[in-house]
């Protein structure tokens, strides 16, 4: 399923600021006369924050622009509602399907490794419950994000709406291929691990553009590929543990 990217517009990045505090005013007015036990808009705000300085700017992801994204972003719209408390945890959680949302620190990490500023588009390999595209709609002013999942493609695609995110279109289908008919992309991020860098999402990256991933099978690290006009150069970074990028035959 498709969404129309709309550009991202200062007035709409003023929006995003409030979409956490409305959101949550929103949960608070529907809890009724259980409102003091549920959440309320410093709950969640402060979770955001404190899981920004504790567990990702502590451990050296320093780009402001990234780290205010995440601390606007309420990540407990994208986990289970039965997970709603652990949101803001150090730690991946499932979301169904055998999947999860990735750690709050990779997620920063990974985000800042991109260097989204005056980036125009990024292309995501597994939107998952859709909070990295959440991150990501924060900062450019398009974001395609493919997830192979169906049931997970439209789950992630009606809480960014709810949430506000009219940038980002979500499609059901195999990332492998990248997404050709939007090619080519300035920045690439995949969340699940091939385990070799895909060609097609090289082929698909524009020259100057960067491309974040895991690469690997039982051992896997962050790899950071930078395609210059010579080709592409890689570096391996963090080690880290990701869902495997599941390969459609064709
Ligand atoms: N970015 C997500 C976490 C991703 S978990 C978030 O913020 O929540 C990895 C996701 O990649 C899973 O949902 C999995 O179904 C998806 N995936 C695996 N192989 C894929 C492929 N070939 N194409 C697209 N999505 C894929």
């Amino acid at each position: 399923m498709l969404h129309d990217a709309t550009p991202c517009t200062e007035h709409a990045r003023r929006t995003a600021r409030t979409r956490m505090a409305r959101l949550a005013l929103a949960a608070t007015v529907a809890a009724g006369a259980c409102a003091s036990k549920g959440p309320t808009v410093m709950d969640e705000h402060a979770a955001a924050t404190t899981m920004v300085n504790t567990q990702i700017r502590a451990r050296g992801v320093l780009d402001e622009a990234v780290l205010d994204a995440m601390a606007r972003v309420p990540r407990h719209l994208f986990v289970p509602p039965d997970l709603h408390a652990r949101a803001y945890d150090d730690t991946p959680l499932p979301i169904g399907y055998g999947q999860t949302i990735s750690q709050p620190y990779i997620v920063g990490y990974m985000t800042e490794a991109l260097q989204l500023t005056g980036v125009d588009r990024v292309l995501e390999i597994g939107t998952g419950s859709g909070y990295q595209a959440a991150v990501l709609a924060e900062l450019v002013p398009e974001v395609y994000s493919i997830e192979i999942v169906p049931e997970l493609a439209a789950q992630a695609s009606r809480v960014l709406e709810e949430a506000g995110y009219r940038n980002v279109q979500v499609k059901a289908g195999d990332g492998y291929q990248g997404w050709p008919e939007h090619a080519p992309f300035a920045r690439i991020i995949a969340t699940a691990a091939p385990p070799e860098i895909p060609d097609a999402l090289v082929d698909q990256l524009a020259v100057g553009g960067i491309l974040v991933l895991p690469v690997g099978t039982d051992h896997q690290e962050i790899v950071i590929v930078t395609k210059t006009p010579e080709g592409a150069v890689t570096r391996r970074t963090i080690p880290v543990r990701f869902v495997p990028m599941v390969q459609e035959r064709p």
